[in-house]
């Protein structure tokens, strides 16, 4: 099937841009740096090799210094590393499949910053991405992964019979829910996708969501074939993502021709649904209202188990790796790719001037409760586990649900005008 949807030009030029550095096309030598003029991964147009003679010469550039993008405003992970040597080793390198460093980089180029959380500001276009540019990834996958190093390795643990508790104070815990991404092997990552591969995708991936059975069997709704109400239904009520507003997205180029092959699958009851085609091919979701988070965590894992035995029957596979774990879009996802999160109410302890230093000592992200780009309000904020990668699925959904019962005792306390300085995490007393 993939075959049918494979665009042969594209891999007969990248293999050639891989191979030389340049591409002759008619007269003129083309540097394989496509996207140093901002373009973003628009992966249709990159047959150069046309029968278009050019009647005049283009000024030519240097590149590795011309083309340096100015980063002096810049908070995200990739401005920290990516400096005029490392630019000049790497502007000039291809994946096999045609993606270029500009390209990784043009969404942390075009967001110097964001206002909730630190970004890491590059995105794989494929899977080679991450071994091409490792020099720069690296770097990035270990301030962002707390550490994680070149010669570490990633585990998997999917048994939620090891989850120690996990029932939360609904009276604080609004809504729990497990995600994490998958991406489909052999076909290039959003950013870089051509529609053809994106259909791919969406077609192998509704396919063997079909075979789910039980409370998990449902259906795969294409967001082309729903109205704009129905789909802001779904978002509303915290189900779909957004549209692609969020500059991450778009400056990354993963909004191109939207929704062409983006859709939800969810069962019945909701409270099982899958993703395809926004940021990663797949992000695989279990949520319910109120704090039982264990039970989440075990509709999640047996979810995650059957769609991946689905995908395996009809001949295809994920991108994986030792070490570097799932491999996913966002640097920020690799490892497990998974954000165990909770809506919950924190009137008293936001406002409290450690709050944020709380977070970080029990590894905690915040973000507002209509997705990353959204502000807290009402006091009531979505926190999830920060880390993905280092740490099996077991371990970070334990990390959210021992961290959130503190956060919620600590709320407690604060109801009762009392001092929460004897709760607070070890490195901060
Ligand atoms: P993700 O990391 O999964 O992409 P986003 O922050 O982009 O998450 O949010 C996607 C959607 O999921 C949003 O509508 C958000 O409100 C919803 N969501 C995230 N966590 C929860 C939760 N614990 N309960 C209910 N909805 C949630
Ligand atoms: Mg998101």
């Amino acid at each position: 099937m993939a075959s049918l949807f494979k665009s042969a030009n594209r891999k007969v030029i990248g293999a050639a841009m891989g191979a030389l550095g340049t591409v002759m096309a008619g007269t003129f030598a083309y540097k394989a740096t496509r996207g140093s003029k901002g373009s973003n991964g628009p992966s249709e147009n990159t047959n150069v090799a046309s029968s278009v003679k050019p009647t005049s010469t283009y000024a030519t550039f240097a590149p590795e210094i011309d083309s340096f993008p100015d980063l002096t405003l810049h908070n995200n992970c990739m401005a920290n590393y990516l400096t005029p040597k490392l630019y000049a080793k790497l502007c000039d390198k291809v994946t096999p499949n045609g993606y270029t460093l500009d390209q990784a980089i043009q969404t942390g180029v075009d967001n110097p910053g964001h206002p909730f959380i630190k970004t890491v500001g590059i995105v794989a276009g494929d899977e080679e991405s991450y071994d091409v540019f490792a020099e720069l990834m690296d770097p990035i996958i270990e301030e962002r992964h707390n550490g994680f190093g070149s010669y570490d390795t990633h585990v998997t643990d999917l048994d939620a019979s090891k989850i120690v508790g996990g029932k939360l104070d609904e009276k604080y815990v609004l809504s729990s829910r497990v995600r994490t991404g998958r991406s489909i092997k052999g076909h290039s990552l959003p950013p870089h996708c051509t529609r053809a591969e994106r259909r791919s995708v969406e077609h192998l991936v509704s396919s063997a969501l079909n075979d789910l059975e039980g409370d998990l069997s449902g259906i795969y709704y294409p967001l082309a074939n729903m109205t704009d109400e129905e789909q802001q239904q779904l978002i509303d009520d915290h189900f779909l993502f957004d549209k692609p507003v969020s500059p991450l997205l778009t400056c990354a180029g993963m909004a191109r021709d939207w929704p062409d092959a983006r859709g939800i699958f969810h069962n019945k009851d909701k409270n099982f649904l899958v993703w395809i085609n926004e940021e990663d091919h797949t992000r695989v979701i279990s949520m319910e209202k109120g704090g039982d988070m264990r039970a989440v965590f075990e509709r999640f894992s047996r979810g995650l188990n059957e769609v991946e035995k689905s995908i395996k029957e009809g001949g295809n596979e994920y991108m994986w790796n030792k070490r570097l774990g799932y491999i996913l879009t966002c640097p920020s996802n690799l490892g497990t790719g998974l954000r165990a999160g909770v809506h919950v109410k924190l009137p008293l302890l936001s406002k409290d001037k450690r709050f944020d230093n709380i977070l970080e000592s029990y590894r905690l992200q915040k973000r507002g409760t209509g997705g990353v780009d959204t502000q807290a309000t009402g006091g009531t904020f979505d926190i999830s586990n920060s880390d993905r990668l280092g740490f099996s699925e077991v371990q970070l959904v334990q990390q959210v649900i021992d961290g959130v019962s503190k956060l919620v005792e600590m709320e407690k306390a604060l109801e009762k005008q009392r001092k929460i300085d004897h709760l607070l995490p070890k490195s901060m007393k």
